[in-house]
This record gives C-alpha cells, sequence and structure tokens, in this order.
C-alpha cells in the first residue's frame, strides 16, 4: 500500500477513535489535511469549535491569519499539511490534558512517519511542550530544533498572536526565518 494510502486509511481510524473520552464530546475529529508527501507539516493544539464543526484543521480565524502568514513567504495552505496535538476537540477548548495527548500521540508520530516531512513547524506551547516537554514559547520561537533526525522549527500558535499584536509581529518574523531554510 503506498504511503498516501496508509495516510487516508490513518485518517479514517481517527475519524472513528474512541480511544480518549474526547470522542464523547467531539462532533467530528479532525485528522489533518495537505498533500501526503508535503516538505512542510504544520502542528498546532487541538481542534476548535469551527474545526469540530467541519472535521477540517484551522478553519476558523487562526486559520485565516496561517494562511495570510504563509502567503507573505509564498507557501499556499495546499503546498503544507496541517494537523494538531489533539484530534478531538477538548470541551469549550480547554488545554489539552496530558492523559489526552499521550493516548493521541501515535496518530501524530505515524503521520509524521507517512508523510517525512522536511520540517515540522510546532504551532505553540502546547505543541512545543508535547514534543519538547515544558518550554516557554517566547523562549523558544524562531528556532530549529533536531531530534531522531526529525527537524523542527518552533514558533507562537496563530491564535494568540490574534490576541497580542506584538506577538504577531514576531510570527511574521519566525516565518522569514522559516521561509530562508526552505529555499
Ligand atoms: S483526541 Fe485523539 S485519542 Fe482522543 S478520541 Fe480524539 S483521536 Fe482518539
Amino acid at each position: 500500500m503506498t504511503n498516501c494510502k496508509q495516510l487516508e486509511k490513518l485518517h479514517e481510524t481517527i475519524r472513528y477513535c474512541t480511544l480518549c473520552p474526547l470522542h464523547e464530546t467531539r462532533t467530528n475529529a479532525v485528522p489533518g489535511e495537505g498533500p501526503c508527501n508535503a516538505s512542510v507539516m504544520f502542528v498546532g493544539e487541538a481542534p476548535g469549535a469551527e474545526e469540530d464543526e467541519t472535521g477540517r484543521p484551522f478553519v476558523g480565524r487562526s486559520g485565516e491569519l496561517l494562511v495570510s502568514l504563509l502567503e507573505e513567504i509564498e507557501l499556499a495552505r495546499d503546498d503544507i499539511f496541517i494537523t494538531s496535538i489533539l484530534k478531538s476537540r477538548p470541551p469549550k477548548n480547554r488545554t489539552p490534558k496530558k492523559v489526552e495527548i499521550n493516548v493521541c500521540r501515535p496518530y501524530l508520530e505515524q503521520q509524521i512517519e507517512l508523510i517525512k516531512p522536511r520540517v515540522i513547524v510546532l504551532l505553540g506551547g502546547v505543541a512545543i511542550s508535547s514534543l519538547f516537554g515544558p518550554r516557554k514559547v517566547s523562549e523558544s520561537h524562531g528556532r530549529f530544533v533536531e531530534s531522531d533526525s526529525q527537524r523542527y522549527f518552533m514558533t507562537y500558535h496563530p491564535a494568540a498572536a490574534l490576541r497580542f499584536p506584538k506577538i504577531k509581529i514576531a510570527m511574521r518574523e519566525d516565518f522569514k526565518i522559516l521561509s530562508q531554510d526552505l529555499v
């Protein structure tokens, strides 16, 4: 079976996943979307209300900002794979629990293994901490890290950039650093 077919199959499994209690309150699981051979993968925190409603990642205001930041560095949404640490929405968008992250994590690991992105962009504290342990985004953003031969880039979550203009400016600078690595 090709990697693309395996990814489709994995996403079907995620859509019906009942491994943690979040399946009881979600409307739709949100596996992620994008080319199965994308060279850049973006990983956010968890689906929000609009993502839960549509089953698609980053379709709300955060998604709009992400797309405009991508366009500034000449990347289209269709060029990248977008997903999140959790694939089901936590009630009222509360912060994901450690146990939920641990149960859901193999899905992300399988996506990474199948897509084999050149770089994984971690959006915000939950994504960064889930993979690298507790770290302040303010101290780690704008940097590349390598772990188990996989390259990662750390930046803020677009939701934080929507709330704080200074973070939006920092995120824009981070995306410029990212773009220099992609040429
Ligand atoms: S958050 Fe992950 S582990 Fe929990 S139900 Fe959704 S897909 Fe399954």
